[in-house]
């Protein structure tokens, strides 16, 4: 993705401080987290270790080369949420709605949000009580080693992929589920949700659409990249407003199928009311 250079929004909040990074500046996982920080983002991982072998110590050197390379990544993700808005913003328009941008925050360990309390392990999740995405940007560092999904496409597809929560919930879906919940069985709710994480992959792929319309950002690669994500992303909880945590194991996902399926009609389409998922058969 050509993403280099190019305008950032204004809209993120880092809370990376706070959060403290005890864990990337702690020696070997840490180090494993910035090789694949800096392999994500094509640069050369040998680069990296060798500089952390020769600087000898866990901190120090350490700790500026994992702010560095993080730092490449939270400029990443600040673009792809400025080609968000600017996508958002003018369908919206279209449609004769207003677009509210949402906030993006980055957080490192545990964060605090109008959905309570997250762990990094809760994986990246938009609270629509506060209208904010939530990302630990070692959560992409495990994306690749644990899932196999590469390169920066992969990361825009997720950030995309919670975006397209925020334009549910803008858009009233969200509410409509919350209002299922307890009136529906266990099982049809879930379905349910299914069906919401569809639609948001889908969401995704008509941004990604008019980002290449419009900006010209795609690479070579870059739309299996995002596939590969789809594919791989487990996952990601989305926090209902005042339910607290939806509970893990009775939450299933689309099939990886599903999920590209959805994504690439997206993609294909750029048309919002082609992302039916609720009343599509697949
Ligand atoms: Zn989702």
């Amino acid at each position: 993705m050509r993403w280099k250079g190019r305008q950032q929004s204004g809209n993120v909040e880092d809370r990376r401080a706070m959060g403290g990074r005890r864990m990337v500046a702690g020696g070997g996982v840490g180090i494993l987290v910035v090789v694949a920080i800096v392999w994500l983002m094509g640069g050369d991982p040998s680069q990296v270790v060798n500089t952390l072998q020769t600087a000898g110590g866990e901190y120090g050197a350490v700790d500026s080369s994992v702010i560095q390379a993080e730092a490449e990544l939270a400029q990443f993700a600040s673009v792809v949420l400025k080609d968000t808005e600017d996508v958002w913003r003018a369908l919206f328009s279209e449609s004769g709605m207003t677009y509210r941008d949402p906030t993006l925050v980055l957080f490192s360990g545990s964060v605090q949000s109008a959905c309570g309390f997250s762990s990094s392990a809760t994986g990246p999740f938009y609270c629509p009580g506060d209208e904010k995405l939530y990302i630990d940007l070692s959560f992409l560092a495990q994306l690749q080693q644990r899932l196999g999904a590469t390169g920066d496409f992969a990361m825009a597809y997720i950030i995309a992929h919670e975006v397209g929560h925020h334009v549910q919930n803008l858009l009233g879906t969200m509410n409509q589920m919350q209002s299922l919940r307890g009136r529906v069985s266990e099982t049809e709710y879930n379905a349910s949700m299914v069906r919401l994480e569809l639609q948001a992959d889908f969401l995704a792929g008509v941004w990604a659409h008019h980002a290449q319309r419009t900006k010209n950002i795609l690479e070579e690669g870059d739309v299996d990249e995002a596939v590969g994500a789809a594919a791989a992303v487990g996952d990601d909880r989305i926090q209902m407003e005042s339910q607290g945590y939806v509970v893990p194991d009775a939450f299933t996902h689309g099939t990886s199928e599903q999920r590209k399926g959805w994504f690439l009609k997206g993609f294909r389409t750029g048309a919002v009311n082609q992302g039916d998922t609720f009343s599509s058969s697949d």
